[in-house]
C-alpha cells in the first residue's frame, strides 16, 4: 500500500539538498537556494509523469480538491454530484467551498455509476467528480461525456490513484482535472502534501494563484511584495521538505506498483477458489495500481460467513460497508448536519432554510454491493509468511 514501507537512502538525500541551502519556502530567496526549487521540480516531473500540461502541489489531497473546485468557480447555490463510497474529504472539499454534495450509487467498478451520474444531473449541477477508489478506475470516459454533454466540468479525485491508467492514459487527465492526495497512507507520500494536474493553462493559473493568497503569478516584477492580485486567495503552499521527499517517491512509483500488482495477483489466485466469489470489474487490469483486493459474494450472508473465517485464522478483510470513514450510509455527522457554526452553515442557509437532507436509505445499491463484498490492502512489502498465513486462511474459507 504506502510509499512509506520504502523510505529511504533517496528521500534522505533529497532532503538534504533541502536542509544544504535552509531555504524551506518554495518561493524567493533566490541568492541562498543555489538553485533548489523543490517543490516546482516536484510539479514538473508529476506532470510530465502524468502526461499531464501542468501540476500544482498544495498541502494536502483535501486542499487539492477545494483548490481545484475553487478555481472552477464552484461555490453557493451549486451542487457538485460525487459517489457515496469514497473518503469523507471528498465532500469536504464540496461544503469547505459552500456548495452542496450529491450522492451517486456505485457500480461494479466500485466506483460512479454513469447511469445514475445521468439522472442526478441538475440546472445546479456546477462540477462532477468521479472517484478512483482503491487504486482503481472509473468509467472514466463514460462520465465525461455524459459531462461533456450537459457542458460540466469533471474533476477526478485521484487521491487514492497515482500511478493509475486506461490504456495507458493517466487516471487525472481524463477530466479537466485531477486532484491527489500524498497523506501518510496513499501509494506515494510525502507525509502530507497533494497535487492537481490540468492541461487547462488558465485553470491552473488560477490555481496556482489561489493557492498562494491571489498573488499574480503571470508578471512578476522582481519581489513578491509587488506582486498583484486579480481575486482573493489563500495559503495551501506545499513546502520544499515535502516537494524533495515526493521527488524521490515518484522516482519510486512505478517500481510500488509492480510489487503491489504481484502480491494482489497471488491473493486472487488463492481467493478464486472460494465457490461464489467474484472480483471487482476493473476498466483496464494493467493499469490498476493494486493498493487493494476487492471481492464480492452473491449476498451478505456468505459474505459474513467468509469474512469470519478468515478473520478467525488471522487474515481478516475490510467491509467497507461497517466502514465509517468511506461509505455513505455511516456519515452520520453529514447525515446529521453536523457543523461547528451556530447558523447551521453550510447546510442551513441564511434565514435558517435547509439547504439539503441527507437519508440513509438514499444509496440502496450501493449498500447491497458493498455489503457483500471484501477487500484486503496490498502492502509493497508482504512477507512470504505472511502471505502463506493468508492463503491458508482463505483455504479454510474455500473449504
Ligand atoms: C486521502 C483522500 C483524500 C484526501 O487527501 P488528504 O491528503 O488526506 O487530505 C481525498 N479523497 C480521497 C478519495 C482520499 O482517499
Amino acid at each position: 500500500m504506502p510509499g512509506f514501507e520504502i523510505f529511504g537512502e533517496e528521500e534522505k538525500k533529497q532532503i538534504l539538498d533541502v536542509l544544504d541551502t535552509g531555504v524551506l519556502f518554495r518561493y524567493e530567496f533566490g541568492d541562498q537556494r543555489n538553485g533548489v526549487y523543490k517543490v516546482k521540480e516536484f510539479e514538473e516531473k508529476y506532470a510530465s509523469y502524468t502526461g499531464a500540461g501542468y501540476a500544482q502541489a498544495v498541502t494536502s489531497g483535501s486542499t487539492a480538491l477545494k483548490v481545484a473546485l475553487t478555481a472552477l468557480g464552484v461555490g453557493p447555490g451549486d451542487e457538485v454530484i460525487t459517489q457515496g463510497f469514497t473518503f469523507v474529504a471528498t465532500w469536504e472539499a464540496i461544503l469547505e467551498v459552500g456548495a452542496v454534495p450529491v450522492f451517486t450509487e456505485i457500480d461494479t467498478t466500485l466506483n460512479m455509476d454513469p447511469a445514475d451520474l445521468r439522472k442526478k444531473i441538475t440546472d445546479k449541477t456546477a462540477c462532477i467528480i468521479p472517484v478512483h477508489m482503491l487504486g482503481s478506475a472509473a468509467r472514466i470516459e463514460e462520465i465525461v461525456q455524459i459531462a461533456n454533454e450537459a457542458n460540466i466540468p469533471v474533476l477526478e479525485d485521484t487521491a487514492q490513484a497515482a500511478g493509475g491508467h486506461i490504456n495507458g492514459k493517466y487516471l487525472g487527465t481524463f477530466g479537466h482535472c485531477g486532484a491527489f492526495s500524498f497523506d501518510s497512507v496513499k501509494t506515494m507520500t510525502t507525509g502530507e502534501g497533494g497535487m492537481i494536474i490540468t492541461d487547462d493553462e488558465s485553470l491552473w493559473r488560477r490555481m496556482s494563484e489561489y493557492h498562494d493568497h491571489g498573488h499574480d503569478h503571470a508578471v512578476n516584477p522582481g519581489g513578491r511584495g509587488g506582486e498583484g492580485r486579480s481575486f482573493i486567495g489563500f495559503n495551501y503552499r506545499m513546502m520544499e521538505l515535502q516537494g524533495a521527499i515526493g521527488l524521490a517517491q515518484l522516482a519510486k512509483l512505478d517500481s510500488m506498483i509492480v510489487a503491489q500488482k504481484k502480491n494482489k495477483n497471488r491473493l486472487k489466485e488463492s481467493i478464486s477458489a472460494i465457490g461464489g466469489v467474484s472480483f471487482r470489474e476493473q476498466i483496464d487490469p494493467a493499469g490498476d495500481t493494486a493498493t487493494f483486493l476487492s471481492f464480492s459474494f452473491d449476498d451478505v450472508d456468505q459474505r459474513k460467513k467468509v469474512g469470519g473465517i478468515l478473520q478467525e485464522n488471522g487474515a481478516a478483510a475490510i467491509c467497507w460497508a461497517e466502514n465509517t470513514w468511506h461509505f455513505y450510509k455511516k456519515w452520520e455527522h453529514l447525515l446529521g448536519a453536523a457543523t461547528q457554526t451556530s447558523s447551521g452553515w453550510p447546510f442551513v442557509g441564511p434565514g435558517g432554510k435547509k439547504r439539503i437532507i441527507y437519508d440513509t436509505q438514499a444509496l440502496p445499491v450501493s449498500a447491497e454491493l458493498l455489503d457483500r463484498t471484501l477487500c484486503y490492502p496490498i502492502s509493497i512489502r508482504m512477507s512470504e509468511a505472511k502471505l502463506e498465513e493468508m492463503e491458508a486462511a482463505v483455504g479454510k474459507a474455500a473449504a
